[in-house]
């Protein structure tokens, strides 16, 4: 069940569209190219989590495709409508945990119109997400080919950007699926570890009796997670010490426990990497999964 809302100048509340039927030109620039940028969003019981991160996030996404991003209020106005409607579509109890994706898209629009598309769709969150997380994940560290200062030399690379543009990290997904494993960590030519394909990756490390939480350092070409952002500083208001990279491989595998974070999956404990097991630690994931969901 997804409700599809466009953004549309004639409809101040988003105009609800039928998400079993086309509701795209086939020109359209993010069908044709992945011209365009979007956000995934969690909203708990119809009320959407962290969404100026995601606003902030998908409005300098847009700058840097030199894309017109419609005004935060048309958005907010559109999430509002989908859930509002999705909440009627799925009566009371029926949509699992009370918890849905919400995608926001903006695309260039057909070719020659100079007339963006915009929408948001939500849907249920699919029980088997949670699932998986719970389980923990078999991880393959994959090299993404660029060196960790090629996003300063290279911005045309979008690498800080959510572009549609995720042919690239979907098969890295699958690759690690065909050797047998969860989900993948990107690592640079220079051997610096990044992010996953739809995640942000967290390392707790204890010594000295600090308990600190690292991420790699945003300069090196990575997403930068709304996730991560608001775990650290609910972690850091309940005492943690937090930290940014250089990290290399052999950082997770020395670590107390790695996570790969998302807005939809919380927090996945990873359990090995390239076949070795690591550490991981239910009671941090519960932990750092209570601050977390506390700071939504
Ligand atoms: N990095 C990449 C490449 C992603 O696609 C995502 C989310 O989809 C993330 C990190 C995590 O971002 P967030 O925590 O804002 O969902």
């Amino acid at each position: 069940m997804t409700v599809l809302v466009f953004l549309d100048p004639k409809f101040p509340e988003g105009r609800l569209a039928d998400a079993a039927v086309p509701q795209l030109m086939a020109a359209d620039l993010g069908a044709t190219r992945g011209d365009g940028v979007f956000e995934s969003m969690l909203a708990i019981d119809g009320v959407p989590r962290k969404m100026d991160a995601h606003l902030d996030r998908m409005a300098s996404s847009a700058l840097a495709l030199d894309l017109v991003f419609p005004a935060r209020e048309s958005w907010e106005r559109a999430v509002s409508t989908a859930l509002s409607k999705l909440l009627v579509q799925a009566g009371s109890g029926q949509a699992g945990s009370g918890e849905a994706v919400v995608k926001l898209l903006l695309t260039r629009g057909v070719e020659g119109t100079d007339s963006p598309s915009a929408w948001v769709a939500a849907s249920p969150v699919p029980a088997a997400v949670r699932e998986r997380s719970a389980q923990g994940l078999d991880v393959l560290l994959l090299d993404r080919g660029y060196d960790s200062t090629v996003a300063d030399r290279a911005p045309w690379l979008l690498l800080g950007a959510k572009t549609l543009s995720y042919a690239v990290n979907m098969a890295a997904l699958r690759y690690a699926k065909a050797q047998g494993a969860d989900d993948v960590i990107f690592t640079s030519s220079d051997g610096k570890v990044l992010e996953g394909p739809t995640s942000s990756v967290i390392l707790a490390v204890e010594e000295d009796g600090v308990k600190t939480l690292l991420t790699p350092e945003l300069e090196s070409g990575i997403l930068p997670g709304t996730t991560q952002r608001a775990l650290f500083d609910a972690a850091e208001a309940a005492g943690w010490a937090r930290g940014y990279g250089p990290l290399e491989p052999a950082h997770l595998m020395e670590a107390d426990a790695v996570w790969l974070v998302s807005s939809i999956r919380l927090l996945a404990p990873v359990t090995s990497i390239d076949g070795t097991p690591i550490p991981s630690s239910p009671a941090l994931t519960e932990e750092l999964t209570a601050l977390l969901r506390g700071a939504l």
